[in-house]
């Protein structure tokens, strides 16, 4: 027992680290989305990661010190598009570093993927609620398109500089019946509530909540949502925090 117990150790700890291979793409374009957040569009050099909508990867930049360290990041494009798009916030060295300074033809490595943040598991009848860049995991469903929930979607940002690609976001809301969205721009008309989403989308007992965003959201919402009466299982979160 002791001689598989070491073999197990080993493997995990020592092989596995050799044998995970990261897949190599380029950056093929660099898009600076307003004042501290960038869209990375990568291109597979070898071949192509699939994955699911939510699902996030290890991401590093080896051609420069200061971004070959791996940082996770959710994929924002649909798993149907060949090249694959990441939204990052500068919100501290690397990702700010990052802002300043990726260029188009870098070299990238990706881990992954990752993650079972997939609204398609959970139940017909959704709340979504993203604040700031935690809106990444839900661009990835709407571009995946085919939404076939009863969902109501709740983007929060500070201010409209802050909000991304509304433009996406109206047009899936006028293309699907079942999708209606709901920004807010907290600077302006104060922070969403659980209240007001009670109003618009009825009892949330009877939904299928996914939150992403910042921890001291997520961890206010999903506190008021089990006081409510909303079953842990159908609470599920992505949290940034890489930390
Ligand atoms: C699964 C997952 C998916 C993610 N997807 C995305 C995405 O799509 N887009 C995106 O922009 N980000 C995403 N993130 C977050 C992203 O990985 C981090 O923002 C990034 O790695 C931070 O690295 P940094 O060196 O720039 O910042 P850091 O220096 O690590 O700082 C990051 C944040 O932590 C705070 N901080 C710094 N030091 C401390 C401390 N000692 N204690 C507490 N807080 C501290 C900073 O103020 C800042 O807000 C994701 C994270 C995870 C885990």
């Amino acid at each position: 027992i002791f001689l598989i117990g070491l073999a197990a150790y080993l493997y995990t700890e020592v092989f596995s680290r050799f044998l995970h291979t990261a897949l190599p793409y380029r950056v093929s374009a660099v898009r600076r989305l307003n004042g501290n957040t960038t869209e990375v569009t990568l291109s597979p050099q070898v071949k192509r990661l699939r994955h699911q909508p939510g699902q996030f990867v290890f991401v590093r930049f080896p051609e420069d010190k200061v971004m070959d360290e791996s940082h996770p990041f959710t994929i924002s494009s649909a798993p149907a598009e060949e090249s694959l798009r990441l939204t990052i916030k500068a919100s501290g060295d690397f990702t700010r570093y990052l802002h300043r300074n990726l260029r188009e033809g870098s070299q990238a490595l990706l881990e992954g993927p990752y993650g079972l943040f997939q609204y398609q598991l959970g139940g017909l009848k959704q709340v979504w609620i993203a604040g700031g860049i935690g809106i990444t995991p839900f661009l990835a469903f709407i571009r995946h398109g085919h939404l076939d929930r009863q969902i109501d979607f709740y983007y929060t940002v500070r201010s409209r500089e802050e909000a991304l690609f509304l433009d996406e976001i109206e047009a899936a809301a006028k293309r699907y019946l079942n999708f209606r969205a709901f920004v807010r721009f907290s600077l302006e008309e104060g922070a969403l509530t659980l209240r007001e989403v009670m109003t618009k989308s009825g009892d949330l007992r009877l939904r299928e909540i996914y939150l992403c965003g910042p921890w001291g959201m997520i961890q206010s919402f999903t506190t008021e949502l089990e006081e409510l009466g909303v079953p842990t299982a159908q609470i599920h979160y992505e949290e940034f925090n890489f930390r």
